[in-house]
């Protein structure tokens, strides 16, 4: 055993002498001398210093404890295999599936999560590094909890003895054992500088270093303040002890020191960013800038939002986690499209997806508004049978005489793109059926690679921004990388079959825990997390997010235990954390060369921080200046924030001095649009005021001029929202159909419609006369009849169907039905003069020929009508009244119709009157819905009283002159036509929220509050 020699040095202090001694050293034997520190970016900085200074070294003879102890485990040849800690985590989400029956309360369902395989990591390395005796270590604690913890621990160093494997942690111990058992050939000086406390394991493994070692110095980080260090070397059994005089007090801080507080994280990270693109303006390489966050996954969030903003280039010790990546989303996704069964949604985003669908399969959009018009929702056998619900119920409407040639013409393609996609479907459903059904992981992960290789996936873009363009190269090679892994260890794993859910979610907690890892760049500015900082030399350093609970982070409690379970496991007190956290704070300030820059964001959020204490400790012991700038002048949002600001305020040369003058007269074009066109009321084409545009008006008036026919509907949409006709009725926008699985009102709608003509046809027919208590059980009979075979052609099986089924035939549990309660009211107005007559009482069509209506008495101005009544009761008098059936609940009333909104009823009764000749007596709606069935007149005519005995009227809806009612709305209708061949569309000038009905939100840009304000500068935003 050599004489050890122990240095006691400030953290940063002594490291040139440690590397100068090493350089002699490995002059004399270079393959023997190795030097060791505590992180792989020191070693990679000293090693960089060491060869661009001319001295060659060997391979890894500066590297930390682990890099050190594999060494050692990779020169004993047949010692085994090293597992990485993807490995690991596959090992111990395998046990964990394998044991679910014994493991209830570590696996929930059928598979562990992501989160209890992480835990457990975790845990096993702290419980193995520290040699913890566990479960025994938590005495009369053990439990249930234990106990399981305790089954996977064993069952995990089983399998790795067994398969003669060792992990990151296991690999210390095995080192240390073989450096004592003298296996290795030989050893030579060793030094070791900087490490902090180590723990029990990396003492035992540092010992036999020492005692094999023909030359052994160690450098701690030492300091008189046992607040920081209390770790004094001793127990090394130092020969010599070198105190480097005597020891000094801390804070020795180089260089200025400022601190700032920032409004919150992105404010403090755009400072950091500002502050560094000054200092590189003043001549400071980026590779001279660190900085450091106590939570660097946190922190990464924001830095990979605002340092390209500032045009910084940095590198991060921590690549992005592979699992926000969007190419690796959409490999994933692949397998999770059959995993979940064809959903909807997932079948959509894949196909949408650039990555995965590169023309090989129908676009994603095609499919998604097919899907959405066939009702799918999921399931690998029903899309093709919806498909083919779909194309058979389009073909029989083609196949319909009435069907207008246009709509004809757009069902035909639809079919041709639905037979396009069933055919695209089917390839790609094939294809991923090859993943399905339960396979060993090597099974899968041949039919994986095979299918991804097939496609060609992920498919990369060939051009595009270049930073994305290597993080997405980056981002493929990680997953592949985490493949390999998986297939690697899959190999030692047991022979078994798993599902391919199983398999999804192995790969998953896999990808949770990779990075997509990146190369680093010594001349980009380095974004680090604290505890990296140790001994490093940096002229300038940041450390950001110092508040408490980050800096000093004081979570002692282990994973899976209680405090007080982790208090028996003596791990580490919550003094042991404080003193650590403050020791990588000092040894983070000690990094900093010329500039210190302290900052700490006062919220996060909504929520106040507190400050770290740590910050108070620095102003205690120096005197601090401040730093961090007001404006960010290197951002490029600033930049454009500060131009809109100034094109605002009409200072246009000024803007253009910001930005380029192109993008300021784009911004200011959109401003005008905003502040000046879209402001009190509509006058503008950008609120479809298109009455200043000739041709615009010209087009309108041929298309919608006298030869239009119009409906009812129509022209109600245009009475009430001028802007929801011009979307869907002039530029014949749709919005996407909803996927709902169940009946729509409007679908329930038409089957009552359709039953209860139906019903009524077959009445009449066989001549039953009126519904009497007499016949009203054959009645009964009938329609439910029609009832169950209307039902009976609806494709859906959702419960909510079943559910309005009993409601619409009645039945045990539902009670009487929806079709019993229409023949009682029927029979109640039997009573009555009116007697039902016409039924589904078309007129017009929308490319033949409309009725004509004379829009006011005694002028030859007409409009050309089209539309169906629901049905027609006729008095023997030969008054008629027009019934529009209703199953829903909005309802039109005589103020609605005398205010011009509602029109379908005056309209219809003038079709009619125009058609027969017969006088129009009364409109009425007839409820059809569960708990209201009744008709009820919304206006009659008052000189027929009697007509109207049975019926739930008021003096309120009394109509003195029926025909005068509907000439007022016909003059309406007049109004209407001269707007919409005018080109005036305005959005609703109603004060009342929108219908919820109207399809056309997503893209209206409608303000109730700008309604509000221009109320009364006309109807159609005339002033
Ligand atoms: S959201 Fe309102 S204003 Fe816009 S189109 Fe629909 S009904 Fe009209």
């Amino acid at each position: 055993m050599c004489a050890a020699v122990l240095y006691r040095r400030l953290p940063g202090e002594g490291l040139d002498k440690v590397i100068a001694a090493f350089r002699e050293a490995a002059a004399r034997d270079p393959f023997g001398t190795v030097l060791i520190v505590p992180t792989s970016r020191l070693a990679d900085d000293i090693a960089h210093c060491l060869i661009t200074g001319g001295t060659p070294i060997v391979g890894d003879a500066v590297t930390t404890l682990a890099g050190f102890a594999q060494r050692v485990f990779e020169d004993r040849a047949g010692a085994g295999s090293l597992i990485t800690p993807s490995g690991s985590r596959i090992i111990i989400a395998d046990i964990l599936a394998a044991r679910v029956r014994d493991l209830p309360l570590l696996v929930r369902g059928e598979r562990p999560g992501a989160g209890v395989v992480d835990e457990l990591v975790t845990l096993f390395e702290v419980l193995i590094t520290r040699r913890v005796d566990y479960p025994a270590a938590l005495g009369e604690l053990q439990g249930e909890k234990s106990a399981e913890i305790a089954l996977v621990l064993d069952l995990y160093l089983r399998f790795l003895d067994e398969h003669a494997l060792v992990d990151e942690s296991t690999l210390l111990a095995r080192a240390a054992q073989w450096l004592a058992g003298g296996d290795r050939d030989r050893i030579g000086p060793v030094f070791i500088y900087g490490l902090y406390e180590p723990v029990p394991l990396e003492r035992d493994l540092i010992l036999a270093i020492r005692e094999r070692a023909p030359e052994f110095h160690y450098a701690i980080p030492w300091a008189d303040n046992p607040s920081v260090f209390i770790d004094d070397g001793t127990w090394i059994r130092p020969d010599v002890i070198d105190d480097g005089g005597a020891p000094p007090g801390l804070l020795p801080v180089r260089g200025t020191v400022c601190i700032a507080e920032r409004k919150d994280r992105i404010d403090e990270v755009r400072a950091v960013a500002q502050e560094i693109r000054d200092l590189i303006a003043g001549g400071a390489p980026p590779g001279d800038i660190a900085v450091a966050f106590p939570d660097l996954l946190a922190a990464m969030a924001y830095v990979e939002e605002v340092f390209p903003d500032f045009g910084i280039p940095y590198t991060s010790s921590r690549g992005p986690a592979l699992i926000g990546s969007p190419s690796v989303q959409a490999l994933l996704a692949v397998l999770a499209v059959p995993v979940h069964g064809y959903r909807r949604e997932d079948v959509v985003a894949l196909l949408n997806s650039p990555y995965i669908n590169n023309g090989r399969f129908p676009a994603g959009s095609v499919v998604d508004i097919l899907s959405r018009e066939a009702r799918i929702v999921g399931g690998m056998d029903s899309w093709d049978k919806k498909f083919a619900i779909l194309a058979g119920r389009l073909e029989a409407e083609i196949a319909m005489p009435d069907t207008p040639e246009g709509v004809r013409r757009r069902h035909e393609r639809t079919l041709a793109m639905i037979a396009g996609v069933r055919r695209g479907l089917e390839d790609l459903f094939a294809d991923l059926a090859t993943l399905g059904g339960a396979k060993t992981i090597t099974g899968h992960l041949a039919a994986y690679r095979s299918l991804l290789d097939r496609w060609g996936c992920p498919a990369m873009p060939d051009a595009g921004d270049p930073d994305l363009l290597l993080r997405e190269g980056h981002d493929r090679a990680a997953f592949f990388r985490a493949l390999d892994a998986l297939e690697a260890t899959a190999r030692i794993l047991p022979e078994r079959e798993v599902t391919a859910a199983g398999f999804l979610s192995l790969l998953s907690i896999l990808i949770t825990g990779s990075n997509s890892g990146s190369r680093r760049a010594r001349h980009a500015v380095q974004v680090v997390g604290i505890r990296e900082m140790a001994h490093l030399s940096i002229p300038h350093v940041f450390i950001a997010g110092l508040i408490e609970g980050a800096m000093p982070r004081l979570t002692t409690r282990l994973p899976f235990s209680t405090d007080l379970e982790t208090r028996r496991l003596k791990t580490r007190s919550r003094s042991d954390i404080l003193r650590e956290e403050r020791y990588h704070f000092i040894a983070a300030l000690l990094a900093a060369r010329d500039c210190l820059y302290l900052s700490f964001p006062a919220t996060d959020g909504e929520s106040p921080t507190i400050r770290s204490n740590f910050i108070d400790m620095v102003r205690g012991a120096i005197n601090p200046g401040t730093w961090g700038a007001e404006s960010f002048s290197a951002s490029r949002l600033s930049a454009a924030a500060e131009a809109g600001a100034l094109i605002a305020e009409d200072r246009f040369d000024e803007a253009g001095a910001v930005l380029p003058p192109p993008a300021v007269r784009e911004a200011a074009r959109r401003l005008n649009i905003e502040n000046y066109h879209r402001r009190d009321a509509c006058d503008s084409p950008y609120d479809g005021m298109l009455c200043d545009d000739p041709p615009a008006v010209a087009a309108l008036t041929r298309r919608f001029g006298d030869g239009a026919i119009y409906s009812a509907t129509a022209l109600e949409t245009y009475a009430d929202c001028p802007f929801r006709f011009y979307t869907g009725d002039v530029l014949s926008l749709e919005p996407l159909a909803s996927p709902d699985p169940d009946l729509t009102a409007r679908e329930q709608g038409s089957l009552v419609h359709r039953i209860v003509h139906r019903f009524y046809a077959d009445w009449r027919q066989d001549e039953c006369g009126p519904i009497t208590d007499e016949n009203q059980a054959e009645a009964l009979r009938r329609i439910l009849a029609i009832g169950r075979e209307e039902a009976e052609q609806v494709s859906l099986r959702s419960p909510a169907w079943r559910v309005a089924k009993e409601f619409l035939l009645g039945s045990s549990l539902a009670g009487p039905g929806l079709l019993e309660g229409f023949i009682k009211s029927e029979v109640r107005l039997a009573a009555s003069p009116f007697s039902p007559r016409v039924f589904e009482f078309s007129f017009g069509s929308p490319t033949g020929e409309g009725v004509p209506i004379r829009l006011h008495e005694g002028s030859e101005e007409t409009v050309l009508l089209r539309g169906r009544i629901d049905r027609i009761d006729v008095a023997p008098d030969g008054a008629f009244m027009v019934i529009d059936y209703k199953t829903g609940s909005s309802r039109s009333n005589l103020a609605d119709i005398t205010a011009g909104k509602a029109l379908q009823l005056p309209l219809y009764i003038r079709a009619v009157e125009t058609l027969t000749g017969l006088p129009g007596a009364a409109g009425a709606y007839y409820t059809l819905r569960r708990g209201e069935i009744r008709i009820r007149p919304v206006f009659w005519d008052a000189d027929r009283k009697d007509h109207f005995a049975g019926y739930p009227v008021t003096r309120k809806s009394a109509v003195e002159d029926v025909r005068a009612l509907v000439d007022a709305s016909l003059a309406r209708v007049g109004e209407y036509l001269h707007g919409i061949r005018g080109g005036r569309f305005p959005t609703r000038q109603d004060t009342s929220s929108c219908p919820v009905y109207c399809g056309f939100t997503t893209i209206c840009r409608y303000d109730e509050l700008r309604e509000f304000s221009s109320v009364g500068e006309g109807s159609d935003g005339a002033h």
